[in-house]
């Protein structure tokens, strides 16, 4: 570690420390040592595809075949918590986290053992027929993609199931969208890990946490735009960085 990777991370553990309503605010990044590539950026997924052909609520309602295929040759389920994702359930244990508010769909927050999940893009685990609204687990939808894809409503018989993530051209959730601003507007401190900080509206909730005066501790393998107005600013991996960090809280 460098010298002044050291010193961020010093700061980091202070801010974390003294924070009394802090939140983590996550992307993609964070799990990308547990094998799921993010988007943006270097080695990101939309080097290689175009998000408007592949991830784009008007193409999936087109061609729902499209994303199934791409979901019965790509889609990761073996994927494990990773350091990053352990360190936050510490910190939250330890009192000094009120909430993780992802971007990500994988769920792997909740593996790790988080109590307060937000999850701002929906979940890749259920499943909802646009027909009828019935839910399916993803695992039974997954099935039912092996043996005919697209897979279709075993409730209505209709062609659109869709996973409850977030598309582009959708809206975001609004329960979970409101619950994050109230976070956002009470928190102290804001500690954003593994996220381009470019997706609006969720980038948005960092914004607002830091209008209403909490302090911004950014982890991060690239810089961000959020990057200037940051207390303290890591770059590195989350899952080397997060566990110093909480190491670097324990002893001082
Ligand atoms: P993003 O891809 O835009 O940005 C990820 C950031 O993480 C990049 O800046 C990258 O440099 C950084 N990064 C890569 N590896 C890292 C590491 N090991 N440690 C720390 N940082 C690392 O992702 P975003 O900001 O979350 O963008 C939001 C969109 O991505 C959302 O729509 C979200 O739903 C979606 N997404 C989710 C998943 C998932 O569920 N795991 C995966 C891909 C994309
Ligand atoms: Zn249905």
């Amino acid at each position: 570690m460098t010298t002044a990777t050291d010193v961020a991370v010093a700061q980091a553990a202070a801010l974390l420390l003294r924070s009394h309503s802090g939140i983590a605010f996550t992307g993609a990044g964070v799990s990308v040592e547990s094998g799921i590539p993010h988007f943006r950026g270097e080695g990101g997924l939309w080097t290689k595809f175009d998000p408007y052909k592949v991830a784009h609520i008007d193409t999936f309602r087109k061609d729902p075949s499209q994303y199934w295929t791409y979901s019965l040759n790509h889609r990761r389920t073996d994927a494990e918590p990773n350091p990053a994702h352990r360190a936050l359930v510490e910190l939250e244990r330890l009192g000094h986290l009120r909430a993780v508010i992802t971007q990500n769909t994988d769920g792997l927050h909740q593996r790790a053992g988080s109590k307060e999940v937000i999850e701002l893009h929906g979940s890749s685990h259920s499943v909802v027929c646009l027909d009828c609204e019935a839910r399916f687990p993803r695992d039974q939808v997954d099935r039912m993609n092996r043996e005919h894809c697209p897979p279709s409503c075993p409730a209505c018989g209709g062609q659109f199931l869709k996973p409850t993530v977030v598309l582009f051209g959708e809206a975001l959730p609004m329960p979970a969208l409101r619950e994050a601003q109230a976070l956002a507007m009470a928190a102290d401190l804001v500690l954003i890990v593994g996220s381009s900080l470019q997706v609006y509206p969720a980038a948005g909730i960092p914004r607002l946490a830091r209008q209403h005066g909490a302090e911004l501790c950014i982890v991060n393998a690239e810089a961000t735009p959020f990057d200037e107005v940051a207390s303290a600013v890591i770059h590195g991996k989350a899952g080397e960085v997060l566990p110093e960090i909480v190491r670097r809280m324990g002893t001082g």
